[in-house]
């Protein structure tokens, strides 16, 4: 008989596994605590457990590892991590160091079927969904990484404080395998909600579904432009979701009190950088309680677009400012290993 894989179940699933075992309840907690906060690799790692359980659990059961392939570092800090799934096909994560936090951008698919006409991944096409184990499982992986080697050598501890799903793929296309993802995260590695952010590039239904189906986790929109003409080239799922209905879901989105809406907008030289853009988007983000993050184009070979200059960008963020919009721009690192947004592509172009 094929054995069961333990990361790959729900809380239901594990008590349910526990109970068939004919083991007491608690072993469930005890299960979930060393996989998902001690990082085991095997059952036979789980030291609180006897020799004759181990064997016994062993018998049905495994724990399944991404093991990370390839680790590489920017010369800015940021570390680009590669993926084999079972199945051979590939996703990356993105490990980010600031000054005061430390965050993983991991993926939700392998590819992404958006298609959208300035992002890498988009070229790739979707290869497939994630499963939540998958999802889960970047996080794991590179705090383990991150905790063995702060017993040997780490000048400063290295830990993962933010968790953001800007990596490969579109969230909100692969739904229930989030959600799930979403209630592991937070209920067994006990990260916070207000750690973790999901980007969508507006599947406008879904935003209001996951509010009521997943922990409160912030919100990231990429918005990045404000006419339906020019979206809709740069974005095919405008067509679908334009840019009015996106923004009414956002204007119903059950925010909790001091959270913002975070809007994001890939400048693109001469596309969507003019002055009559910026103004746009302040009377498009009317109401809603936002904040706007700039994020120059990161360039890749092939790409179409390029990016605005410094001057260029600084002009249009000072416009949001002066029409009340909190705004950033955002910092693109690690580009020198291909690791920044819309750069990744997990060896598959
Ligand atoms: N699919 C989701 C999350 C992954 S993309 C989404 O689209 O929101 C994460 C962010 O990277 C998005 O805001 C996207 O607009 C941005 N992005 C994609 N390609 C980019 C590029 N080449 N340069 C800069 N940002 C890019
Ligand atoms: Fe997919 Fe996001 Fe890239 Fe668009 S920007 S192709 S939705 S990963």
């Amino acid at each position: 008989m094929a054995k069961t894989n333990l990361k790959d179940m729900s809380k239901g699933e594990l008590e349910s596994f526990v109970h068939k075992s004919g083991l007491p309840s608690y072993r469930t907690g005890q299960l979930i605590h060393w996989i998902y906060e001690k990082y085991v690799r095997s059952i036979d790692e789980i030291t609180e457990f006897s020799k004759d359980l181990h064997k016994r659990l062993s018998e049905k059961a495994y724990i399944s590892n991404l093991k990370p392939l390839k680790r590489e570092s920017s010369n800015d800090g940021t570390e680009k991590y590669l993926f084999h799934l079972e199945d051979g096909e590939t996703i990356e994560s993105v490990l980010i160091p600031d000054a005061d936090r430390i965050t993983l951008c991991i993926s939700s698919q392998a590819g992404c079927a958006m298609g959208c006409k300035f992002c890498l991944t988009g070229e790739i096409g979707l290869k497939r969904n994630l499963k939540a184990f998958e999802i889960v499982d970047q996080i794991i992986s590179v705090k383990r990484v991150l905790s063995l080697e702060s017993m040997v050598m780490t000048p400063r501890e290295k830990r993962v404080t933010n968790i953001v799903f800007m990596g490969m793929g579109e969230p909100l296309a692969n739904f229930d395998e989030v959600v799930e993802a979403l209630w592991r995260m937070t209920e067994f590695m006990g990260i916070s909600n207000r750690r973790i952010t999901l980007s969508t590039a507006g599947i406008t239904p879904k935003i209001l579904e996951i509010a009521d189906r997943s922990p409160h986790v912030n919100l990231a929109v990429s918005l990045n432009a404000t006419t339906d003409e020019v979206r809709n080239r740069l974005m095919p799922l405008n067509k679908k979701y334009p840019i009015r209905s996106l923004l009414d879901a956002c204007r119903r989105f059950p925010l909790e009190p001091r959270r913002k809406i975070t809007f994001e907008y890939v400048m693109l030289d001469g596309i969507n950088d003019r002055m009559d853009d910026a103004r746009r988007l302040i009377r498009l983000l009317k109401g809603i309680r936002c904040k706007v993050n700039l994020i120059p184009f990161n360039p890749y070979e092939g790409s179409e677009f390029s990016r605005p200059s410094d001057e260029k960008i600084l002009r249009f963020q000072k416009v949001l400012v002066n029409g009340g919009l909190t705004t950033l721009i955002r910092k693109s690192k690690g580009q020198d290993i291909l690791a920044a947004c819309g750069q990744l592509k997990a060896g598959y172009v």
